[in-house]
């Protein structure tokens, strides 16, 4: 049974002009807390002095606990790193720049004690980014809209507050691409936004580059949907009706003498085989899709409560079935 109120994971990776700053006021936040808390920093393989200043941070505070991985294993699985260490009955996800504010912690436990199992902040105004930054994410959180069937809530990062039960969920899902917001929402349970606006960065520069941002973009993609697996069925139904169609001019114009000796067999042995192999494409890819989905090995469903009729005392209770086995627990 988890021990403390509260667990805070925040990973870092070259983080040395954020981090005591980033300690003193996620610390002040947390210190009204009552039934005790812990942080846990993820060093995900820094190359500057994020370790030592950490090693100092966890001298002067108890609250710490320090993960040191191995090399650069990328934010997604240096957070999961920290979750799989967490002892809080309610975790807080963060980052450790600054951007999202550690003072909204209050907020966020209110929400969470009226029953709400996931509270997410939702950004209302994004400060100190760039155009293209802008740009790319709200393309990005479209497309994932329109391609998955797990509503991932629009303009959200990590940042939220999740109840124990739901990351019990996210450590039993053992994929080795992990989109994290994607995978809290596909959780379930109650699920509430808290709208901020986001800061801009403390210090240091964002580590999420173009490339990381396509490469996460790919992950959401390819965890939350097979649809682009499907997209060769598609296309070669397309194509097979624009065959078709083809096909009827050119008999026509063969039929009247219009054409030279061989185009119409030609055309018509190219267009066929060109939809019949997209078609099989895209039947692979169905079989493929479904072997990926199986392969995920997540849950097959989250239950959030069983409930027993129990019969009323002066009832005689119906006499235990032969086979089943003796109680144990209770
Ligand atoms: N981060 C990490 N490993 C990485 C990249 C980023 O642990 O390989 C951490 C980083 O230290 C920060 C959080 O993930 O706490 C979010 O990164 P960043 O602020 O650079 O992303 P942005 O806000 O610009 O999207
Ligand atoms: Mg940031």
């Amino acid at each position: 049974m988890p021990d403390l109120m509260l667990s805070v994971v925040a990973p870092c990776f070259n983080e040395q002009e954020v981090l005591p700053e980033f300690h003193r006021r996620l610390a002040a936040a947390c210190a009204g807390l009552k039934g005790g808390y812990e942080i846990i920093l993820v060093n995900d393989g820094s190359k500057d002095r994020t370790w030592d200043l950490m090693r100092d941070l966890a001298q002067r505070d108890p609250h710490l606990v320090l993960v040191d991985l191995s090399r650069n294993h990328g934010h997604q699985l240096a957070l999961t790193a920290g979750l799989s260490l967490c002892r809080g009955r309610r975790i807080l996800i963060i980052d450790a720049d600054l951007q999202d504010p550690p003072e909204l912690l209050e907020a966020m436990m209110q929400l969470m004690d009226r029953g709400v199992d996931v509270v997410y902040g939702q950004r209302r105004q994004r400060h100190g980014e760039t155009p293209m930054k802008l740009m790319t994410a709200a393309a990005f959180y479209r497309l994932i809209e329109r391609l998955t069937d797990t509503p991932i809530p629009r303009d959200t990062g990590d940042f939220r507050l999740i109840s124990r039960r739901v990351l019990e969920v996210l450590l039993a899902m053992p994929e080795r691409h992990r989109f994290m917001r994607g995978m809290v929402s596909w959780v379930g349970f109650r699920q509430e936004p808290l709208l901020y606006d986001r800061d801009r960065r403390y210090a240091g520069s964002t580590k999420y580059p173009l490339r990381r941002m396509i490469r996460l973009a790919l992950d959401a993609v390819t965890a939350f949907s097979i649809k682009p697996l499907a997209l060769a069925s598609y296309i070669g139904f397309l194509t097979g009706v624009l065959g078709l169609l083809i096909l009827g001019y050119s008999l026509v114009d063969w039929a009247v003498g219009g054409t030279i000796q061989g185009w119409t067999s030609t055309i018509v042995a190219v267009l066929v085989l060109g939809s019949v192999q997209l078609f099989v494409l895209g039947i692979m890819g169905e079989y493929l899709g479904r072997l990926y989905e199986q392969s995920k090995g997540r849950p097959l469903f989250i239950i959030r409560d069983v409930v027993r009729t129990v019969a009323p005392p002066d009832e005689p209770a119906p006499p235990p079935a032969r086979e089943s086995p003796p109680a144990a627990d209770d």
